[in-house]
């Protein structure tokens, strides 16, 4: 075994080998994957094989079909069979709510590429013949949906990722890994060490243990999943006869059950509601190559539903249960990426779904460690979506709810309760007994409307119980003034004798003078977005950096990655060490002047000022501006202050008839006012001229910025997308995010985000199309649920286009 190496991959079921192959495909050959036993000694050896492109997440879809797409090329280089069967599948659903759902989905698979179709019920029993048609309302049919032999596929990754160079050493234990003062780590095995400059964790179903040997404790865990495999079947028999072709796949999202042929029988696994963890706190060393105990009665239920729904199903018997351990994250998405802390390891984990997401999570890990980008939005499964504050305890409660919701419909106004409440403001209370409907950003309750009595959400696909609550919360605003609880923000203070010069260099803008704000895009080296903040300069040195909330671990990395090593410059997260309040409306001025001897008036605290100023008895850092597009003003303070600076705002608003809003009045604040949002908006897959923030972007600043060359040649080129509101002839049902854009019969974009404009009483879609017709006046329509809406372009926002309300 090699002592040094490029680079190290712990792990060798198909999430390490893929990734090994993708890193030696991408030239980096001095790289070794270490497996303590076999390959495929963890999860992957019993794996069902199935593999498919949909999920919850399109950019996740776009590299499940890329790995379905990658079988043949390993199959090619390595000379291994993978076994791939492309037999399509249908997706069943027996009620409408699951229709409009599958609906959804081909609206999705439209842009992505992926070939979906809604069928009938009949018609899917005439693909699948197993299915009682009288049990389902319709169903979609997917070509890309078919089944492999595990061990093939993972064996033809590593004898390709061998041919190009890199190597496997089996029976080699990590027993620890060591940071060396030099910066290089020290992988300890059984059979010596190796010294490596980057080191990944696909250690699958010891991805935990493996962690801990570098002091992190990654929300991982694993569930018992079983599926059966049934005795021959004469309708499977005749079926092969007759067309000469495999069954098809079947999902029944209702049933809880997934089906295909196995040989001349069917198997069929499920996610069953009374779901069980395995190896809750540690993963013992010694398993390897055995299966768990059946447990028939867990999945009785499911197969109840099965064999109602297939009745062919009744008549046989069932040659073997197959019980097997495999991990998830707490949202069932893959963890990948570098940790924040930890220069030079990688963790590839969580994959629980090997063979549809092992190539995508291979492929974006190897542009990642080698490129320093992973070459697609990989948000949905970047590990920084979690804090510190996904613990143990959390993450069993939440994978354990994400297992028994894993064909179970998601609602876009559903909130999932497991895990909750864990981070709450000292607001939280009193907001409570004022109605609040809570919902979660990073692991905090977060303010999405405030109910009467008796009213909650009633789970929708369709505008629902809180609409004309909303309506009423976003009225308080535009007419009078409105106050809301704005924690979630992440916060950042950046201080030091070269924060300034730090600051300049890391974001694209200029930078504010003292007691000044600026709207601030921060980009790669290749000119795409990687974040967007307000940057106030506080004064004396001291700089404040507010961004999106979910991404305060993915900032945090980036900014940490970019810090000089002289410790000219300290940048720290507040977290919840910080609290805010925002008032915005008409009559925000008054409410605030009420609370405090500053003189807040126009000249004095123009739009875009920003200081400390007493808020009654709390100090508090206030900066005017709003989200709402409002005169505004988001207020900072610690969170003991949080309770005082409220009790002064309501009691000052009370002659005003101040209202509180929560998140979804916001949201249809800010899309009366074109205003976009990181993570649905702006990603880092678009330029700041696609994405509209390129009058932020001080492309001839003399100092430089990260990304200014590419910045300047989008500008040249004109990028190639554009984000555009739009303005759909909806009816009962709003956008949600990722439907298909139609322009002349054609998909040509996708929706990023929307809803109902309650003040402007429109239904808004945000979203990106080619430049070439982001002009047109018409010709555009919008996918909801399946139907499609003539929709235009709202190029000037419907609220306030010429700022004289945000900057009166
Ligand atoms: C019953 C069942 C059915 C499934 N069906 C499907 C399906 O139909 N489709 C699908 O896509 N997925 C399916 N899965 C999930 C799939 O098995 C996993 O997504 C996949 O196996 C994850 O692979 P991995 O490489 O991340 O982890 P693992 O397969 O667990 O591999 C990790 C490897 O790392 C090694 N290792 C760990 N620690 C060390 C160390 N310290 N030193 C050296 N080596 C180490 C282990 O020995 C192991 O070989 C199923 C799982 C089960 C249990």
């Amino acid at each position: 075994m090699k002592s040094h190496a490029k680079g190290v991959v712990i792990g060798g079921g198909v999430v390490g080998c893929s990734v090994l192959f993708h890193l030696a495909r991408h030239g980096w050959t001095d790289v070794v994957l270490l497996e303590r036993d076999e390959l495929t000694s963890g999860s992957t050896w019993h794996a069902a094989g199935g593999m498919h492109t949909i999920n919850g997440d399109p950019n996740v879809a776009k590299l499940q079909k890329y790995t379905i797409s990658l079988y043949k090329e390993i199959e090619e280089l390595s000379g291994q069979a993978t076994g791939v069967h492309l037999t399509g599948g249908v997706l069943l659903a027996a009620t409408e709510a699951r229709l409009d759902w599958l609906r959804g989905v081909v609206s999705k698979g439209r842009y992505l590429g992926i070939d979906l179709e809604v069928i009938s019920a009949k018609e899917a029993a005439e693909l699948m013949p197993l299915i009682d048609p009288k049990q389902f309302v319709g169903a979609v049919r997917n070509k890309e949906d078919g089944h492999l032999d595990p061990s093939g596929v993972t064996h033809a990754y590593a004898k390709a990722a061998r041919k190009l160079g890199a190597e496997v050493e089996r029976f080699t234990k990590v027993e620890d890994i060591v940071r060396r003062p030099d910066g290089l780590w020290r992988v300890i095995t059984n059979r010596g060490d190796v010294i490596t400059e980057q080191v990944v964790n696909a250690g699958g179903l010891w991805a935990r243990e493996v962690g801990r040997m570098v002091g992190l404790e990654l929300p991982v865990l694993a569930m018992e999943h079983m599926y059966l495999i049934t005795e021959d079947m004469p309708e499977v028999a005749d079926w092969n006869k007759k067309t000469g072709t495999e069954i098809i796949h079947a999902v029944d999202f209702d049933g809880e059950i997934y089906l295909r042929q196995e040989r001349g029988g069917m198997l069929m696994g499920t996610y069953e509601k009374a779901n069980k963890v395995w190896s809750e706190f540690s993963t013992p060393w010694n398993f390897g190559h055995e299966l768990l105990e059946p447990d028939i009665d867990r999945i009785a239920p499911s197969l109840e539903v099965g064999f109602r729904h297939f009745p062919a199903f009744q008549k046989t018997g069932i040659k073997q249960i197959i019980n097997g351990p495999f991990t998830f994250a707490p949202d069932g998405n893959p963890l990948v990426g570098p940790v924040r802390g930890l220069p030079g390891f990688w963790v590839a984990c969580g994959v629980m779904a090997g063979f549809s997401q092992g190539g995508g999570v291979g492929l974006a890990l190897s542009n990642w460690m080698i490129e320093g980008d992973p070459g697609a939005d990989i948000w949905a499964m970047d590990v920084a979506r979690y804090g510190d504050w996904a613990t143990m305890t959390y993450t069993n409660a939440k994978v354990r709810e994400n297992y028994s919701r894993r064909f179970s419909i998601r609602f876009p106004n559903e909130e999932l309760p497991a895990g909750r409440p864990l981070k709450t403001t000292p607001l939280y209370d009193t907001l409570s007994a004022k109605g609040a409907q809570w919902g979660v950003a990073f692991g905090l309750e977060v303010p999405l409307w405030y109910a009467p009595e008796g009213v909650k959400d009633e789970f929708s696909w369709r505008r629902s119980t809180d609409f004309d609550h909303v309506g009423s919360e976003v009225a308080a605003v535009r007419n009078g003034v409105g106050l809301s609880e704005i924690s979630s923000f992440a916060k950042y203070k950046v201080t030091g004798e070269g924060a300034a010069a730090w600051l300049d260099r890391l974001l694209a803008c200029r930078m504010p003078k003292p007691g000044r704000m600026t709207l601030a895009p921060m980009l790669k080296e290749d000119g795409k977005l990687i974040g967007d903040f307000t940057l106030a300069n506080v004064g004396e040195g001291d700089w404040f950096v507010a961004g999106s909330g979910v991404a305060e671990q993915y900032h945090m990395r980036w900014f940490e990655a970019h810090l000089p090593k002289d410790d000219s410059v300290q940048i720290k997260s507040l977290g919840q060490k910080l609290t805010g309040l925002a008032i915005a409306g008409p009559k925000a001025r008054a409410v605030l002047a009420k609370v405090t001897r500053a003189d807040v008036s126009n000249p004095a605290f123009p739009f875009m000022a920003v200081a400390t100023i007493d808020i009654g008895m709390a100090r508090c850092l206030v900066g005017r501006v709003s989200y709402t597009g409002d005169l505004g003003y988001e207020i900072w303070m610690p969170p003991e202050y949080q309770r005082a600076a409220y009790q002064a705002l309501i009691t000052a608003g009370e002659e005003f008839g101040i209202g509180m809003f929560g998140s979804r009045a916001l949201n249809a604040l800010r899309l009366e006012k074109n205003y976009g949002s990181w993570a649905r908006e702006y990603r880092p897959i678009y330029g700041p001229l696609e994405a509209g923030l390129d009058r932020f972007v001080a492309y001839g600043k003399e100092a430089g910025f990260i990304g200014k060359e590419a910045a300047i040649a989008e500008r040249k080129q004109g990028g190639k997308l554009r984000l555009r509101a739009f303005i759909v002839e909806a009816t009962d049902a709003d956008v949600i995010g990722d439907e298909a854009i139609w322009h002349d019969g054609v998909v040509r974009g996708w929706v990023t985000s929307g809803g109902y404009a309650h003040n402007a009483k429109k239904s808004i879609a945000m979203g990106y199309v080619p430049k070439e017709i982001a002009d047109r006046p018409d010709g555009f329509e919008i996918e909801i649920l399946g139907k499609r809406h003539a929709a235009r372009i709202q190029a000037t926002p419907l609220f306030d286009a010429n700022f004289e309300r945000m900057r009166a």
